[in-house]
């Protein structure tokens, strides 16, 4: 339905000083959520300027390739790789020069009427040079400005427009602007750094940059960053929150802090809950690296089952979710995991993973263990079965890759070889998570979807076709 996904991370920061460095900074520490292409766009007082492309943001925008750039202004991106639209070709920030001037823009999330609306605009004569739902932000923004050349009314018009997901951080023309969805599906948080303010994907970046969180940018709103303000424009209206869970169970850093809880304690709490819910008589609980970990500790606190570390990460190895051909993937999970034989042999484990998706990692996962001389292994898992794709940025986009599709947790459980296999329940998960489930998108395992997606039902509807309630 769109182009390529959009599960990344952003930054703008306005500063009293050069600030080409501590953007560099904070896209290092947002990197995990997106490994694909990294850049830059900086307001030198005259002009912006970009420096972007593929590969991390050591290598994109090292510092040979960002020495001459300068200004006390700028946003930045990393984006996700997915198996479609990689390359340069879609690297952000993305810049235009439109009727009132020149726009930059870096996007975390989809667009979900990305199709009708580019389809649209391309009969009404705009040209795209990507198939990115990002640049059709720009073109529409594009429109307005021309229209009316206030950028807020701009962005706000912009807004009422697209519909999904999207977390930007903007320049227009010499003025700095961070916008979060009226549902608030990915996360956008302002803080104060020295010299200056700063809006970005994650907290764990404000932290490293030396500066204090001061809020989450309030969904739907649009906050104009100065070097020694900022200023809110909120939303005339309001819709239902819908803050993504997978932020929380897999996506985000677990030093992060997302509308008030820190990852690192929703996780634990995910494991406190699993162990209640799917209590086992094991020796020890393992963690899958990294992911798995706080929510192996919880797991293992509340069980009083020692915790250790069966597995050893390769860091240097592909990712494996990303792999286009399964055979592939399953050769490469062996690449980038080992059992540690002495912790496991003649045990019986317990290993917690975040997610299954697909069963790719488990299954081979199992069998390893079982090869290290495990007595037994048993399974548990940090969200509740996956059955329904992602439309708002994270890559699980076919119903028919998720194993939770059409079999039960039985049949999964024979299927990646464990002896039990528990999924933590959606009311755990809300409970563990601390914010109300009319609060949270739980779309990917429920099916109902807080924005208008065309043959999917919308939150709050019974039945497909039932459009009482529209976002
Ligand atoms: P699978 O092997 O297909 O069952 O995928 C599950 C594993 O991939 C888990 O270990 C997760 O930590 C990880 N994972 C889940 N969702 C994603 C995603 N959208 N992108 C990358 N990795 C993921």
């Amino acid at each position: 339905m769109t182009g390529p996904k959009h599960s990344c991370g952003v930054v703008g920061i306005s500063a009293d000083h050069d600030i080409v460095a501590v953007l560099q900074k904070a896209l290092m520490i947002i990197q995990h959520r997106g490994q694909e292409s990294a850049g830059i766009s900086v307001f030198d007082g005259m002009t912006i300027h970009t420096v972007k492309d593929a590969g991390l943001v050591q290598t994109a925008l090292s510092r040979s390739r960002i020495e001459g750039l300068h200004g006390n202004m700028g946003i930045g991106h990393v984006r996700y790789a997915t198996t479609g639209g990689k390359g340069v070709r879609n690297a952000q920030p993305l810049t235009m020069t439109t009727a009132f001037g020149v726009v930059a823009i870096g996007h975390n999330g989809d667009i979900t009427n990305y199709g009708n609306l580019r389809k649209e605009y391309l009969a009404n004569g705009a040209v795209f040079q990507t198939d990115s739902d990002t640049e059709l932000i720009i073109n529409i923004m594009s429109k307005y400005l021309g229209q009316n050349s206030n950028p807020i009314l701009a962005i706000r018009a912009t807004m009422s427009e697209i519909d999904g997901a999207y977390a930007l951080v903007l320049i227009i023309n010499d003025r700095l602007f961070a916008v979060r969805d009226p549902h608030g599906i990915r996360p956008l948080i302002l803080g104060k750094i020295k010299g200056g303010y700063v809006a970005v994907s994650e907290s764990a970046a404000i932290d490293a940059l030396g500066g204090q969180i001061v809020r989450d940018v309030v969904p739907g709103e649009i906050v104009e960053i100065f070097k020694d303000s900022f200023k809110s424009n909120m939303p005339k209206f309001t819709c239902p929150y819908a803050h993504c869970m997978f932020e929380w169970v897999y996506f985000a850093r677990p030093d992060s802090v997302i509308d008030g809880q820190e990852v690192y304690d929703v996780r634990r709490r995910i494991g406190v809950v699993l162990a209640r819910e799917s209590p086992a008589k094991v020796d020890l609980v393992m963690p899958i690296p990294d992911s798995g970990r706080a929510h192996a500790i919880g797991f293992s606190n509340e069980s009083g089952i020692p915790y250790e570390e069966g597995f050893m990460k390769n860091r240097f190895a592909e990712r494996t979710f990303i792999m286009p051909d399964q055979h592939e993937r399953e050769l490469a999970v062996s690449t980038k995991m080992n059992p540690i034989k002495s912790t496991v042999a003649g045990k019986k484990v317990l290993i917690v993973d975040d997610s299954i998706v697909r069963g790719t990692t488990l299954k081979q996962l199992v069998l390893m263990l079982r090869k290290a001389g495990a007595k037994e292994v048993h399974v548990r898992i940090g969200s509740p079965p996956i059955t329904a794709p992602c439309y708002y940025g994270v890559d699980m986009k076919t119903r028919d890759q998720f194993i939770a599709n059409g079999h039960s947790v039985d049949e999964i459980c024979k299927i990646i070889g464990a002896d039990s296999l528990g999924y933590i329940s959606i009311s755990g998960l809300v409970e563990a998570i601390g914010i109300p489930a009319e609060k949270l998108c739980l779309a990917c395992l429920n099916g109902q979807y807080p924005t208008r997606i065309e043959g999917e039902r919308e939150r709050f509807q019974s039945t497909l076709g039932d459009s009482s309630f529209q976002s």
